[in-house]
């Protein structure tokens, strides 16, 4: 019998726990040939998430947690509970219910069929607020034109199945800043999308504000390319061919006429948009600086306080 792992990340989810497990173990009640475990990740709920947990486990065999020794955020906690999960298949989705359980059996089948990595793409309800909707969007789209990996299609969601290989490939990657959906699609292998639309909440908050929304935008784009550095140089060689075109010619030519150039406007202007420029530009640098100080560190990314894994 194959065997199928999914990986639960939950801050703060007391109230959904219960209630994600019965829904999954009655979809998998429908699949005859496959057995299920799900593997929750406690990242540092400051709730009863872990009693709930605890109690889980006890009662089903099924149910295993990661309990983190703080919170460490959602794709640690993913890429926790991927490394401990060695089913034929993996499935990670979100513990508040808004990736529902009923699409597994779909996520499945595209499987069997010989994909690799079966990914979602959000759909949008009409109840989700315009400006997440808008801002979302607008965030895939940059990403995607700043990035050397196409972030479109798998875009929006950390609802997704990965063949056993391709989540033996994820365990290797350790990279500071983890943005899963990028590196899924970066890895390559056979993949194939399904749509779904998500739901509210269960319960609870969602953690995700615009100041965290702002922050993984960040990631996506410095953690899979360079081009906002090669941006930076393109900017100093234009301003540099403008200005020995356009000031430099102007110059040389109130030299020989011999007339005065009056400009303390322009001049002002002129250092203040260059000072603020160059104080972006070193922005981006120091972004990238702050990513390799990081990252010479190799400090994990998340920590194991207790592991329920009968
Ligand atoms: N989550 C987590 N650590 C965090 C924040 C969130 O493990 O620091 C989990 C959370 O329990 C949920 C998933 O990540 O299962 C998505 O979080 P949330 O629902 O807050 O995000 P949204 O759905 O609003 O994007
Ligand atoms: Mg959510």
């Amino acid at each position: 019998m194959k065997k199928i792992s999914i990986v639960i990340p939950a801050y703060n989810e007391e109230g959904n726990v219960a209630m994600i497990h019965q829904k999954i173990k009655k979809v998998f009640e429908g699949l005859h040939h496959y057995d299920f475990e799900i593997i929750f990740v406690n990242d540092g709920s400051r709730d009863n998430t872990q009693q709930k947990l605890e109690e889980l486990s006890r009662q089903f065999d099924e149910v295993k947690f990661i309990e983190f020794s703080r919170n460490f955020g959602h794709q640690p906690a993913v890429k926790a509970g991927m490394d401990n999960a060695y089913g034929n298949a993996v499935i990670s989705m979100d513990g508040d219910l808004q990736h529902p359980p009923e699409l597994i059996p779909e996520m499945i089948k595209k499987w069997e069929e010989g994909n690799d990595i079966v990914f979602t793409i959000r759909t949008y309800p009409k109840e989700i607020s315009f400006f997440k909707r808008k801002t979302s969007d607008f965030f895939y789209k940059i990403l995607s034109s700043l990035s050397d990996v196409d972030l479109t299609k798998g875009g929006g969601s950390d609802f997704r199945l990965m063949d056993a290989n391709a989540v033996e490939v994820m365990r290797g990657l350790n990279e500071d800043d983890l943005f899963l959906r990028g590196l899924t699609s970066w890895m390559g292998f056979k993949q194939t999308g399904i749509e779904f639309t998500a739901c509210e909440r269960l319960s609870g908050e969602s953690s995700y504000n615009l100041k965290k929304m702002i922050t993984f935008a960040f990631t996506g784009i410095t953690a899979f390319s360079v081009k906002p550095l090669s941006i930076a140089a393109y900017l100093g060689f234009i301003f540099s061919a403008f200005s020995v075109v356009g000031y430099g010619l102007y110059v040389l030519y109130a030299f020989i006429a011999k007339t005065e150039i009056s400009g303390w406007a322009s001049l002002i202007m002129t250092i203040v948009f260059f000072g603020g420029l160059q104080l972006i530009i070193m922005g981006i640098i120091g972004i990238y600086l702050g990513k390799i100080f990081k990252e010479v560190k190799q400090r994990p990314n998340y920590i194991i306080k207790n592991k329920n894994f009968q």
